[in-house]
Formats: C-alpha cells, sequence, structure tokens
C-alpha cells in the first residue's frame, strides 16, 4: 500500500488526479476500521493530516470548517455559532474519537447513521469539494446518494464544509442501545431559522441516505405562531412528528426495526420542536 503524504493542498490535489484510486485519511476513525477488519484493501492511502490549511476555520455569515477541523474543536470553539452541530458532535463516539474524527471524514463515510448529517440538512449547510478541474459547493441535500456513495467526483477532495451560522433554536436527538460509543438506531436535526421563518429539518439512519422532511417542515413553518411567540398550538407538535416519521423509509435491522424507527422519530421529532420552541418563547424580547 502506497502512503502519500502531501505537505499543501495543491499538491494533495494533484496527487488525487495522478491516483485517484487513493483513499484520502483525516482523523482515521472509519479508515483504519476498515482496514484493521480487511474490508478494505486500497492500493493508496493519502494522508491530508499535513495540511495546516485544513485544520482552520473561519467565520462569515456561515462558519467554513476546514475538512481536518475535529468534533472536539467543534463542540469547544464553534458550540455558540453552530450549536446543533455541537451537540451532534457531543454524541460522536468517545473522546478519543472525537480529538480524531471530523465532519469531513462522516461525508467521506457517507455512513446513513452518521451523527453529523441531520443538522448539516436541516441547517442547509454545502460541502466545499475541490479537485485541479475547480471548485464547487454541493448543498448537503445533494451530497448523499446512497448507502455510503456520496457525490464527490474520484479526482475531488472535501476541503471545507460551510454551515451558515444559526439563526434561531437547533436541536438534535440520537436513540441508540446506549448513551455513548454507539451507532444511531435514528436520530433527528432541527434548525429554526427565526428570521426567514423557516423550520429545518434532518433525518438520520433511517432510510438509504440522511434526508429532510421537507412536508414537515412546511406544515411547521406554516403553523407556528412566530409572531405572537404562543405556545404551539395544539395538535401541530403531533402532526409535524408524523410528518418527519413518514418522510423516512428505514428497514429492520440489527439495530432497530423499521416501525421502532418511525415510532421513535415522530417522538423526537415532536420533541425537538417543543424544546427548540420553548427557547425561541424564551429568548423573546
Ligand atoms: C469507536 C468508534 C465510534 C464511532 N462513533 C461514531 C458515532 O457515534 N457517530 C458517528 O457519526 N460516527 C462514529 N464513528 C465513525 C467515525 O468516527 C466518523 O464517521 C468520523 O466522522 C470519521 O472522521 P475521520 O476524520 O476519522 O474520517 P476518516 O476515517 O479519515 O475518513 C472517513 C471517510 O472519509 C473520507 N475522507 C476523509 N477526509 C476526506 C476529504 N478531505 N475529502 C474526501 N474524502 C475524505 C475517507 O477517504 C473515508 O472514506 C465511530 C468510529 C469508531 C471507530
Amino acid at each position: 500500500m502506497d502512503f502519500l503524504r502531501p505537505e499543501t493542498w495543491l499538491e494533495a490535489l494533484a496527487r488525487k488526479a495522478e491516483r485517484p484510486e487513493a483513499v484520502p485519511i483525516a482523523g482515521g476513525t472509519d479508515v483504519m476500521v476498515e482496514i484493521n477488519f480487511d474490508r478494505r484493501r486500497p492500493a493508496a492511502l493519502l494522508d491530508l493530516t499535513r495540511i495546516p490549511e485544513l485544520a482552520r476555520w473561519e467565520r462569515d455569515e456561515h462558519i467554513r470548517i476546514g475538512a481536518n477541523v475535529t468534533y472536539t474543536r467543534v463542540i469547544s470553539e464553534l458550540g455558540t455559532d453552530l450549536p446543533g452541530l455541537a451537540m451532534a458532535s457531543r454524541t460522536v463516539g468517545s473522546p478519543q474519537i472525537r480529538n480524531r474524527g471530523t465532519i469531513a471524514g462522516n461525508l467521506g463515510a457517507a455512513s446513513p447513521a452518521g451523527d453529523a448529517h441531520p443538522i448539516l440538512l436541516a441547517s442547509g449547510a454545502s460541502v466545499e469539494v475541490e479537485s485541479i478541474r475547480g471548485t464547487r459547493l454541493i448543498p448537503a441535500a445533494e451530497f448523499y446518494l446512497g448507502v455510503k456513495r456520496h457525490a464527490l467526483a474520484p479526482d475531488e477532495l472535501i476541503r471545507a464544509v460551510h454551515v451558515p451560522v444559526h439563526r434561531g433554536p437547533q436541536q438534535f436527538s440520537k436513540i441508540g442501545t446506549r448513551n455513548a460509543m454507539v451507532i444511531a438506531v435514528c436520530s433527528f436535526a432541527l434548525a429554526l431559522d427565526v428570521t426567514a421563518r423557516r423550520v429545518g429539518t434532518g433525518v438520520g439512519s433511517a432510510a438509504p441516505t440522511p434526508r429532510r422532511a421537507l412536508a414537515a417542515e412546511d406544515f411547521a413553518a406554516q403553523a407556528l405562531p412566530w409572531d405572537t411567540r404562543d405556545p404551539i398550538p395544539q395538535g401541530v407538535a403531533a402532526r409535524f412528528g408524523e410528518l418527519v416519521s413518514q418522510a423516512a423509509s428505514p428497514i429492520d435491522d440489527v439495530r432497530g426495526s423499521a416501525a421502532y424507527r418511525r415510532h421513535a422519530l415522530a417522538v423526537l421529532a415532536r420533541r425537538n420542536l417543543a424544546w427548540a420552541w420553548k427557547e425561541y418563547q424564551c429568548t423573546s424580547s
């Protein structure tokens, strides 16, 4: 196995163009597991950890998170601007995994159960990808193509993830068979944009790809009393939960049945909406 170790981003793009089969490695918390269990034997690894700019983040109207920024840093440095992503990051693995693992690695693995995906969808994030042919921004909703399949071309690398600074309360909830070190049975993220009066959703581990619950988003955006900040009208949270559950297409597997996932998603969605709305009411001026 060749081990390619570029020192700069341009060199990394050149290596990937020459060797499209080379597997990028950032934290290695997915890649090394696959290699250790002999599920994957790549001809070459492309180590991105020496490229300083990938370990930086920048703030504009969105946060541009470099591909090598770890979950630990998202939690400690970006929790105020990106509360939902920080919540999701806190549920990933253990401190050791969060010290190595990255959002870009979660995207590269494109597991339907990856914990970063629901909030990236809910908050309208985009993935900045680049090759020697140029750069493009892929909206999160277009990034996931199937189970562990994503929209990157063979010569492309993820350079950064652009996540809008929160414009209202955000929530993330995950169901697992224990509290930590667990793959989601299902998960749900919510992002309220109180300026645009939009509701963003992301459903995880309940379909071949993470996905938004579009009908639920439209319904809640119409039904919530944004102006008065009154309590959520009777029946609205329950209907929102039903619509989220209907957006999923879960399977029965070792972690849970399809019926359980549908039920749990309705409960998560209802609760997340109630918590987020309470926060909105409390920040009332
Ligand atoms: C014990 C354990 C517990 C875990 N718990 C969780 C959990 O709770 N929730 C969860 O979501 N995940 C979990 N994971 C999975 C893993 O930690 C995450 O998916 C993490 O985000 C991967 O990031 P990484 O930087 O380590 O990726 P890597 O392993 O380095 O790479 C992962 C994939 O992304 C690709 N990749 C990496 N960087 C780039 C780039 N810049 N451009 C293009 N492709 C790239 C790689 O080629 C590979 O296909 C766990 C893993 C372990 C071992």
